[in-house]
C-alpha cells in the first residue's frame, strides 16, 4: 500500500472505478514509433476500459497517423512540436501532466525505458501522485506486481493515487500490434512551457545487428572473454551464425570488451529473447535480473560451478576459446 487516496473519503467509488481511462506514453525515433514502446498499451489493454495512445515531436500529425494502426488503441493524441523530438524530460513532463488533466486519465502507462523511467517520475510530481515502477504484472486496476533487489523478491503494490503513473518491463507485456487498429486522431494541448533544457547532441553505437532489447537470440559475453580483441574475434562470428544480438556483462563492458549500450543486468538492459547464450559469464544475480526471463538459457563456462548453471537449460563446461570458434562453424554448416 502505497498512501491513502484522495478518493478514499469520496462516496460513490465503484461508479469512479468505472471511468478507468488509460493513456499509453508512446515513444518514438526520427518521427518512427519505437514498436517495443507498444509494451504500454498491452498493459493498459489489461487493465480494462479505453486505451488512449500519446505521441509527441517534430513530425507529430504522421506519428499519429501511425499510431492509429497500433492494434487495442481508441483514440490518438498527438502534439506536433520540434520542442518534444527527444523526449527530454524537462519538457515533455509539463506537456504529458497537461494532457492527462484535460483527458482525466485514471492510468498512465509507459515503458521502464529510459525515456520512461526520465518522464514519468517528473509527471508524478506535477500531479502529486506515485509512481508504481517497472510492473511485470496488472492484477487489476489498482494492484501491480514488481521485482524488487534485482529480481530476487516480487511485491505486490497497491496504489490508491487517483492518477496511477505506471512504468512497464517490456518483457513481461509482449505482443503489441502496430497494425489492425483505427484509431480516432485528436490534437492534444501544448503548454509551450519554458524549459532550462536544450538537446545539444548525441553518441550512438552504430550496430546493423538486431536491436539488444529485442532480439529474439542473444549471445552474451563475459569476462571469461579476457579482451576487447577476444570478446569481438569470438563473439561477433557466433552472433552472425545465429543471427543474433550482441550483450555483455558488466565485468565485460567496465573492462572495455563491449559498449555500455551492450549490458544486460539489473544497472543494463532487460532482455527476454527465444534463446540467450552465455559465454564466459559467471551469473551474478545482477546479471541474471536481467536475463533470467529468457524461454532457453544455454551457457558456456570452463568453472562447472558457475551460478549460471543452476538457471542454464543448457551448459558446455569448458574452455571458450576453444568452444566458441567450434559451434561457431557447426552453426554456419546447420
Ligand atoms: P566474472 O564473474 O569474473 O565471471 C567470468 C566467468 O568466465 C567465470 O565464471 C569464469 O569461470 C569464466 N571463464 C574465464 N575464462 C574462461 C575460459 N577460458 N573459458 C570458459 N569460461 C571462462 N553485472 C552485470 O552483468 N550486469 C549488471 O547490470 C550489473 N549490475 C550490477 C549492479 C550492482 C549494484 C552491482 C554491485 C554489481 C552489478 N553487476 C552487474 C556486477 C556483477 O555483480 C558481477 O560482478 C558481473 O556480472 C560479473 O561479470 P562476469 O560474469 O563477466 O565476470
Amino acid at each position: 500500500q502505497l498512501r491513502p487516496s484522495q478518493f478514499t473519503s469520496v462516496p460513490h467509488l465503484s461508479a469512479l472505478a468505472r471511468l478507468l481511462s488509460s493513456l499509453a506514453v508512446l515513444e518514438q525515433r526520427n518521427g518512427t514509433l519505437n514498436t517495443s514502446s507498444l509494451a504500454a498499451v498491452v498493459a493498459a489493454q489489461k487493465l480494462g476500459g479505453p486505451v488512449t495512445a500519446f505521441v509527441a515531436g517534430k513530425a507529430g500529425k504522421a506519428l499519429a497517423e501511425q499510431a492509429a494502426k497500433v492494434k487495442g488503441v481508441d483514440k490518438i493524441i498527438y502534439v506536433e512540436n520540434e520542442a518534444y523530438e527527444r523526449g527530454l524530460p524537462e519538457n515533455y513532463a509539463p506537456l504529458l501532466a497537461e494532457n492527462i488533466k484535460k483527458g482525466e486519465f485514471t492510468h498512465v502507462l509507459a515503458g521502464n525505458s529510459a525515456f520512461g523511467k526520465n518522464v514519468l517520475p517528473r509527471v508524478a510530481a506535477l500531479l502529486d501522485s506515485q509512481m508504481v515502477s517497472d510492473i511485470i504484472e496488472v492484477k487489476s486496476e489498482d494492484t501491480f506486481v514488481r521485482p524488487i533487489y534485482a529480481g530476487n523478491a516480487i511485491l505486490t503494490v497497491q496504489s490508491t493515487d487517483a492518477i496511477k503513473l505506471i512504468t512497464v518491463r517490456g518483457t513481461a507485456f509482449n505482443g503489441g500490434e502496430p497494425e489492425g487498429g483505427s484509431a480516432e486522431v485528436t490534437e492534444g494541448v501544448d503548454p509551450k512551457a519554458e524549459s532550462v533544457s536544450e538537446w545539444l547532441s548525441e553518441d550512438l553505437a552504430k550496430s546493423d545487428r538486431p536491436d539488444l532489447a529485442t532480439a529474439s537470440r542473444v549471445v552474451s559475453g563475459g569476462r571469461g572473454l579476457k579482451s576487447k580483441e577476444g570478446f569481438d574475434s569470438l563473439m561477433q562470428p557466433l552472433a552472425d551464425a545465429l543471427g543474433a544480438a550482441i550483450g555483455a556483462s558488466r565485468a565485460a563492458v567496465d573492462s572495455g570488451f563491449a559498449d555500455n549500450s551492450l549490458q544486460v543486468g539489473q544497472t543494463g538492459k532487460n532482455v527476454a529473447p527465444q534463446l540467450y547464450l552465455s559465454v564466459g559469464i559467471s551469473g551474478a544475480i545482477q546479471h541474471l535480473a536481467g536475463m533470467k526471463d529468457s524461454k532457453v538459457i544455454a551457457a558456456i563456462d570452463k568453472d562447472p560451478d558457475a551460478p549460471i548453471f543452476q538457471i542454464a537449460d543448457v551448459g558446455l563446461v569448458g574452455d571458450l576459446t576453444k568452444i566458441v570458434p567450434e559451434l561457431t562453424e557447426k552453426l554456419k554448416k546447420a
